[in-house]
């Protein structure tokens, strides 16, 4: 499979090629700005998409035949709905991993303290998760990553090696800057889209119909489906004899 430095050395080669036939006048100069503009297309497609590994090595889900599902959660704490999912968790007896970001963090420490109190574990989301965060140099994103894991440790006393990039946009600095902090990347096989679609019903048919052993499900605890659906998904893991696991759990099993 082709990779990063693997496609910058080829577009760079036939970038060279196109500006020697321009230069010779053989094509026109359009054709290197059409050249460009799929190169960026195809940079920002890879950006998006974490499975292709191409800037840093994602965690996607674990190959096995056993009934193991780790449910996610991102963007909490939040104080309307983690309390629920946390009542919802202990009620099925199911271990999910919660990505949290740091601002959420400083105004909710006590649910932070629940989320581990109940077994659960935690995940560094950013600090800011800001819209722009996809643009962050390698300097930004450490402070990112290590404000949030400073509070991870200050509120809980325990630290995290797992790291979810918001939006799942991974680029060479977020890469770079997870290899100093020493953080695994965590994404996901199954995602609910919970922050598109509005309806429980689409999104529990969603997930539900790509349950799979050693699948990663992605749902958000500050959306108002997230406890609908969350209690239509356990009900049917629970009878298809599915064990809900952290994320750490399943990395353990790789
Ligand atoms: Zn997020």
């Amino acid at each position: 499979m082709i990779n990063f430095k693997l496609y910058v050395s080829f577009f760079s080669l036939f970038c060279c090629l196109i500006i020697v036939f321009i230069t010779l006048e053989l094509i026109s100069i359009w054709w290197l700005v059409l050249y460009l503009f799929f190169g960026f297309i195809i940079l920002g497609i890879a950006s998006l998409t974490m499975r292709w590994d191409w800037f840093t090595k994602a965690f996607i889900h674990l190959k096995t035949t056993k009934k193991v599902i780790a449910i996610t959660f991102d963007d909490g704490p939040n104080p309307e709905f983690t309390p629920q999912v946390l009542a919802l968790l202990k009620q099925y007896n199911a271990k999910a991993t919660f990505f949290c970001i740091g601002r959420q963090i400083e105004k909710h420490p006590d649910l932070l303290k629940a989320i581990t109190i109940d077994g659960h574990a935690i995940g560094n989301h950013s600090y800011s998760h800001s819209k722009t965060i996809g643009f962050s140099t390698k300097k930004s994103w450490l402070k990112e990553i290590e404000r949030t894991d400073a509070l991870i440790k200050q509120t809980t006393g325990r630290q995290t090696k797992l790291f979810r990039p918001p939006f799942g946009v991974t680029t060479p600095h977020l890469a770079s800057a997870l290899k100093t902090t020493n953080h695994t990347c965590v994404g996901w096989s199954n995602r609910s889209f919970d922050t598109f679609f509005k309806s429980p019903k689409t999104i529990s048919k969603r997930v539900l119909k790509r349950i799979k052993p050693g699948g990663i499900i992605l749902l958000h605890d500050n959306q108002v489906t997230c406890i609908p659906v969350l209690e239509h998904i356990l009900q049917v893991l629970q009878s298809e004899h599915y064990t809900l696991v952290t994320t750490n759990d399943l990395l353990h099993e790789k």
